[in-house]
C-alpha cells in the first residue's frame, strides 16, 4: 500500500511517528512553541542509527533506499503555507520551525532544495522565526548535506560518543563514517555556517557500559568541533531497551560541570521536560 502522507496536521506529536509533512505547534524544550516540519516518509522511522534509547521505538529502515513517501519541495512548502493559516485563524505565532520527525532528516535525497526552500517560506511567511535541524550527524561528511545543514539558524546535532564500539552500543550506527570523521564534518560545518551549532549527548548507562566514563575523550571531541553551545541530556522516557538507564539528576549535572570545565564552552543541562539549564549557574545553586 503507498503510504499517504499529509501535509500538515496540527494535532501531531513531536514524540510519536507522523503521517504528515508539517505538523505542531508543539512545545519543545529548546525550541519552545515550534512547528515541526518532517522531511521522512509518513508512519515509520528511517534512521540511520538505532538509538538503545530512541523515543520513537526501534528503527525500520536504515537508509533512504526503497523508501517511498518522500516529503518533496512542493509539499513542505504547502505544508508551511497550511500551517501559516492555521496559526493565524487561532491567533497563535511560533518560536522555531524544526526540522524533525520519523528519523535523520538527512537521508532525505532532497535534503538540500528543502531546506533551502524553508529558509525562502520562512522568510516569506515566518520572518524572523529560525530554522533549527536536528541531526544525528552521520551524514555531515557529505558535501551537500553540509551545505544544507549550513543555511539554519541552528543544528543541534548529536554526539553520544567518541569510542566507536560505545557509539555501535549506543547508536547502532549503520553505514555510517567513523567518530574521527564525524567530528571533522561537524568542525567543517561550524567553519562555514552562518548559523549556530550545537553538539547534543544523551548520557546513559547501558550493559555495564555509560559514556560517562569518556567525558575527557567527548571534551577532546568537543574543543576540535568547537560548538556555539552544548547539550547534555538522558532519556526521559522508557528506552526501547530494557538494558538502557537513564543517569541520575546528579551524575547529569556533574558530567556537565566536568564538559564545562574542560572545555569552557556554554554547557546546558536537559532535566525532565525543563527548559535548558546552563550549567555555570545550576552547579553553584544553592537555593
Ligand atoms: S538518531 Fe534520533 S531518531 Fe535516530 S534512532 Fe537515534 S534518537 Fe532515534
Amino acid at each position: 500500500m503507498l503510504n499517504i502522507m499529509k501535509k500538515y496536521d496540527p494535532t501531531a506529536s513531536i514524540t510519536d511517528i507522523v503521517d504528515s509533512i508539517v505538523f505542531g505547534p508543539v512545545t519543545s524544550r529548546r525550541g519552545g512553541r515550534s512547528l515541526g516540519v518532517n522531511i521522512l516518509p509518513p508512519g515509520k522511522k528511517v534512521c540511520s542509527f538505532d538509538c538503545a534509547y530512541c523515543m520513537l521505538g526501534r528503527t525500520q529502515a536504515h537508509s533512504g533506499k526503497g523508501a517511498v513517501g518522500w516529503a518533496n519541495i512542493d509539499l513542505v512548502e504547502k505544508g508551511l503555507i497550511e500551517a501559516s493559516e492555521f496559526l493565524r485563524k487561532i491567533k497563535m505565532e511560533i518560536e522555531c520551525i524544526a526540522l524533525t520527525g520519523n528519523g535523520e532528516p538527512t537521508l532525505n535525497p532532497e535534503f538540500y532544495d528543502i531546506v533551502e526552500r524553508i529558509m525562502e517560506v520562512r522568510d516569506d511567511l515566518f520572518s524572523g522565526v529560525p530554522v533549527v535541524i536536528y541531526t544525528n550527524s552521520s551524514k555531515v561528511c557529505e558535501r551537500s548535506v553540509m551545505n544544507g545543514l549550513a543555511m539554519a539558524d541552528l543544528v543541534i546535532a548529536k554526539l553520544d560518543a567518541v569510542d566507536e564500539e560505545l557509539r555501535e552500543l549506543i547508536n547502532h550506527a549503520s553505514n555510517t563514517p567513523p567518530v574521527k570523521d564525524i567530528v571533522a564534518g561537524l568542525r567543517a560545518l561550524r567553519n562555514c555556517s552562518n548559523g549556530e551549532l550545537a553538539v547534543d549527548i544523551m548520557l546513559v548507562e547501558i550493559a555495564e557500559e555509560t559514556n560517562l566514563d569518556c567525558l575527557e575523550e567527548m571534551s577532546e571531541a568537543l574543543l576540535e568541533i568547537r560548538p556555539h553551545c552544548v547539550y547534555v541530556q538522558t532519556p526521559t522516557k522508557p528506552p526501547v531497551k530494557t538494558s538502557v538507564k537513564s543517569v541520575a539528576k546528579e551524575e547529569l549535572i556533574k558530567s556537565a560541570s566536568v564538559i564545562k570545565e574542560k572545555t569552557g564552552y556554554d554547557v546546558y543541562v536537559l532535566l525532565g521536560m525543563n527548559p535548558p539549564m546552563p550549567i555555570a549557574v545550576l552547579a553553584t545553586w544553592s537555593g
